[in-house]
Order: structure tokens, then sequence, then C-alpha cells
């Protein structure tokens, strides 16, 4: 890796992250969050890419748990980078879009917004207890969605859909943060091993080509990783990019959307992808956006 690009990524690990959260158009309006932010003098700022996502400067996430907005599920606690797959995915409703590795829920709850609870959302988790949180969250967020509590690589063939988000199961290198160390950070870097990504990129793999085989030709799916690691991203697309079948031939379509120039990226391995580099506001992610042919 050259030097810039680590010293930027070291960087992005020390600073401490701020509070973020998305506004749940289906139970709140944002100018009444707007209004409530200012009645308990919470200073914001607003995001150039979505109008749903603030940041906030002078209040903890405790304190924010402890607001009725939140308690009432009108507002998500979400990184910044983690509302950017449902927004590449561009959700709409009529359709079935599978969201194949869903728990907690963020992105689940973010497409049933975007599409008022108008679209057939399958949301797969594998780990029980992690779908109960998912069920917890739909309900609490008013989002509607078919929870299947399976291993996503088991669903069987005969289902197809019209979009997918895959947000794999990754080493999470892109979350840690070296500031405002907590117990999720140590968890993540106690596991943090060369066998847990060598794991992580077998089951992307997996998962991957599951994906492929179940979405419909000619549609789009995402895929999307909280880790900036190329093995995990780049070359595990690259891998099935190269086996290629007649049957399940994909091309990348490049990322694009509104405001995307304001995201601090690191270069890519393939081109149209996108990798966030870590800092103050978003946590390190990749996302490519893949069309079946
Ligand atoms: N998309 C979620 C959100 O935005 O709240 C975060 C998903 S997290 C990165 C990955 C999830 O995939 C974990 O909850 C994990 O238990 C689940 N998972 C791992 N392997 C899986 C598999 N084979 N099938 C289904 N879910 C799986």
């Amino acid at each position: 890796m050259e030097k810039k690009r680590l010293g930027a990524i070291i960087q992005g690990y020390q600073v401490k992250r701020k509070t973020t959260f998305r506004v749940n158009t289906l139970k709140v309006q944002i100018q009444e969050v707007i209004e409530i932010l200012e009645q308990n003098n919470i200073e914001y700022d607003t995001v150039e890419w979505s109008k749903e996502a603030f940041i906030l400067k002078n209040v903890s996430e405790n304190e924010v748990r402890n607001l009725e907005l939140y308690q009432e599920g009108k507002i998500y606690l979400q990184n910044l980078s983690s509302m950017l797959p449902p927004i590449v995915l561009q959700p709409k409703p009529e359709k079935d879009i599978l969201d194949m590795a869903a728990a907690p829920g963020g992105k689940t709850t973010q497409i049933a917004a975007i599409t008022n609870n108008k679209a057939n959302i399958t949301a797969c988790e594998m780990n029980k207890i992690r779908a109960e949180r998912l069920k917890y969250n739909l309900e609490k967020q008013g989002a509607k969605a078919y929870v299947m509590v399976q291993d996503a690589r088991k669903i069987d063939d005969f289902f197809s859909f019209d979009q997918i988000l895959l947000d794999a199961p990754c080493s999470g290198s892109g979350t840690l943060s070296l500031s405002n160390y907590n117990e999720q950070d140590e968890k993540i870097a106690k596991n943090f091993t060369q066998k847990l990504i060598q794991k992580s990129i077998e089951t992307q793999t997996a998962l991957l080509k599951k994906a492929i085989n179940l979405l419909k030709k000619g549609e789009e799916m995402v895929y999307s990783t909280c880790s900036i690691l190329a093995s995990e991203n780049e070359e595990v697309i690259r891998k099935i990019l190269k086996e290629n079948t007649a049957k399940n031939k994909i091309e990348i379509e490049p990322i694009t959307f509104e405001g995307i120039e304001k995201l601090p990226l690191l270069p890519t391995k393939i081109k149209g992808t996108i990798c966030v580099l870590p800092n103050e506001q978003y946590e390190g992610f990749f996302l490519a956006k893949i069309r079946k042919i």
C-alpha cells in the first residue's frame, strides 16, 4: 500500500467519530426533526448527498438515545457510510428486494423508508439473536419486511429478485476507531486476525455467488462491506468476474449519485466502485454496483 494512502487511513482511525443519524421518513418529516433538535439546542450539520442524514455536533450517542425522537423510532443512529448502500441500490416500490445479510436492520429499514413501505422486502439473517434485533428494529421503525432466518447461501435458487443488497459480513477493518476506543472496537481488534479475514473472504465469495444466482437478468445489486481491505472487496468481485459463466454474467455498473464528490474516497482497484476513507464522520466502507447481464 502506498505511503500516502496508509497515512490517511491511520489518521482516519485516530479521530473521534461524530454521532450521526438518519431520519425515518416512515414516521416523521425532516422539518419536524429539525424543530426538535433546535428546541433541544442540539447543533447539527446536514449532508450534501442525503437530506435524511444529520451529523450532531454537541451531543453523544447516549444523549440521543434519551430523546423521544429516538425512542419512538423516528430517527435511527447510523454511520453516514452505512447509509450509502441503499442510496446506491435505488430501491423501487413494487419490486422484490432481498437484503441478504440484514441484521440489525439499518439498511433494511432505510430501503423500506425510501420505498415508503411499498416494496416487497425479504430480509435474511442467519444469526437467530441478531434476527430478533432486526425484527425489533423493523417494528420500532414501522418498516415492512419479511424476515427469513437462515443462511443466505442456502436460499433456494427457485427464488428470484429484482434488486439485492449484499451488505456482507466482514473483518470490520473500516469501523475501528482508536480515539473513542470502546467495547465494540476492542472486540473487533481482538478478533482482527488473518483467520477472520480469510473466513470473511470465503463467506463473502459464497454470498456474492448466491446473490448473482438469485438476481434477475438485467437487474442490479449492491455489494458492500465495512472493510477497506481489497482482499474482501475488489478481489472477491474480481474472482467472480473472472468466473463469469453464460448463466451468471455480470458487469460493474459505475456508482454515481448527487453529492458523491463530497465523499472522502480512497482509490479502488476496480473502476466504478468506491471505497470511503475513515474519518471524523465516515467509517471506512466499500461499495460496488453489479448488473447481471
Ligand atoms: N446490513 C446490516 C445493517 O445495515 O444493519 C448489517 C449487516 S452485518 C455487516 C452482516 C450480517 O450478516 C450479520 O448480522 C451476520 O450475522 C449476517 N450473516 C453472516 N453470514 C451470513 C449468512 N451466511 N447468511 C445470512 N446472514 C449472514
